[in-house]
């Protein structure tokens, strides 16, 4: 099957954040950055062999804005030069507000670049610091409207909830000043401390009932501004879903290129070392493939991270299984628990099913 998406991780970023779980380098020489634009662009020239038409690229990492303009030139060149994008292209790129600029945004957008996802996570001093976030987002605004001047029109903004001494206050203001600056997306993710970060041991999480508090204060606020929830963190207005996002949730195939990226072609995943110096001396991925009818209900499972979960013709155009056939007695197990809705034409998970979608996906494989 042909990769219909591209995935480029860039793991560079300016410092190490204390809840960091990704794969990413805190600091890196020049050096560093060209051997890996070099063995990029082997993987690249390698996997665009089996790209049809790319309906969408995204560069995340890691912080890709934290190449230099020169680097993230030679980048979007080689996807350029390597791929054939769909006229519709949704092309995004992770930036962090004090690692991008004017002439990088002018870059990107020249190159077909055309929408940018933004870490900010909260505007808080405080709990910026708490959360061992470096730099500021003060320059945000100004970066936006650059971003418009140069063409591009969408914007997702990243925030963490949840933070350990975060009120609901706190998180409804940072709402408010991120609904002001007029983003086309907002991804909200409750933070996970996880095991072998910086703030694991230093920090606990508020109760489960701030947690919900928190989950129906940025619906209130969000929803109030034109944005929808359609996946469990993240809101859009209307036509402004991520469409690599959507592809990944629903099954569709996609090519990862960069240490620690993920390649899904349908039939299984194969994960890239999520070391450098492995990556860079051609450490192959470690291919891991599960019989169709255990990949097609993985699919089913992954799909009810959406609001609108399924509707069981897509699942069988994507999947070639009929869900009831292959889930039924599960499906019905979850929709007794109130956890989904379920009939022939289709199931989606309740506001239930999308706070517990670990119960969900772990009935559904
Ligand atoms: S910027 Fe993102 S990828 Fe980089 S250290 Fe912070 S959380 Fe991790």
């Amino acid at each position: 099957m042909l990769y219909t998406s591209l995935y480029v991780h860039v793991p560079f970023c300016r410092g190490k954040c204390s809840y960091c779980a990704f794969y990413s380098l805190g600091e890196s020489s020049s050096d560093e950055r060209r051997a890996y634009l070099e063995r990029l662009e082997q993987e690249l020239r390698r996997g665009a062999r089996n790209c049809g038409p790319l309906r969408s690229v995204f560069f995340g990492g890691g912080t890709p804005s934290a190449l230099t303009v020169a680097e993230l030139s030679r980048l979007a060149e080689l996807v350029k030069d390597c791929f054939s994008l769909a006229p519709d292209c949704e092309w995004t790129m992770e930036a962090n507000p004090e690692s991008l600029d004017e002439e990088k945004i002018s870059l990107l957008a020249a190159h077909g670049v055309n929408r940018l996802s933004f870490g900010v996570q909260s505007f808080s001093p405080l709990l910026r610091r708490t959360i061992g976030r470096r730099g500021s987002p003060e320059r945000l605004g100004e970066l936006l409207k650059a971003a418009r001047r140069h063409g591009i029109r969408r914007f997702n903004l990243d925030f963490i909830y949840a933070i350990p001494g975060q009120t609901l206050a706190d998180w409804e203001a940072d709402l408010r000043q991120a609904v002001a600056l007029g983003p086309t997306h907002v991804s909200t993710y409750a933070l996970t401390i996880e095991e072998g970060t910086r703030l694991a041991g230093q920090a606990s999480p508020p109760s489960d009932d701030v947690f919900v508090d928190m989950w129906d204060i940025a619906e209130a606020v969000l929803g109030a501004a034109g944005f929808r929830r359609y996946e469990i963190s993240n809101f859009a207005l209307a036509g402004e879903e991520c469409r690599h996002n959507v592809e990944v949730w629903q099954g569709g195939t996609y090519l990862g290129c960069g240490p620690a990226a993920v390649s899904f072609d349908g039939a299984g995943r194969a994960a890239n070392p999520s070391n450098m110096e492995a990556w860079l001396n051609g450490v192959p991925s470690v291919r891991e493939t599960l019989p169709a009818p255990e990949q097609a209900a993985e699919i089913l499972a992954f799909g009810m991270r959406q609001v609108a979960g399924w509707r069981w013709s897509e699942f069988r155009r994507r999947t070639g299984y009929d869900a009831l056939q292959l889930r039924g007695a599960a499906l019905a197990r979850l929709a007794g628990r109130s956890l989904l809705t379920c009939d022939d034409q289709g199931a989606r998970p309740t506001r239930l099913g999308l706070l517990f979608n670990d119960d969900v996906v772990m009935e559904l494989l």
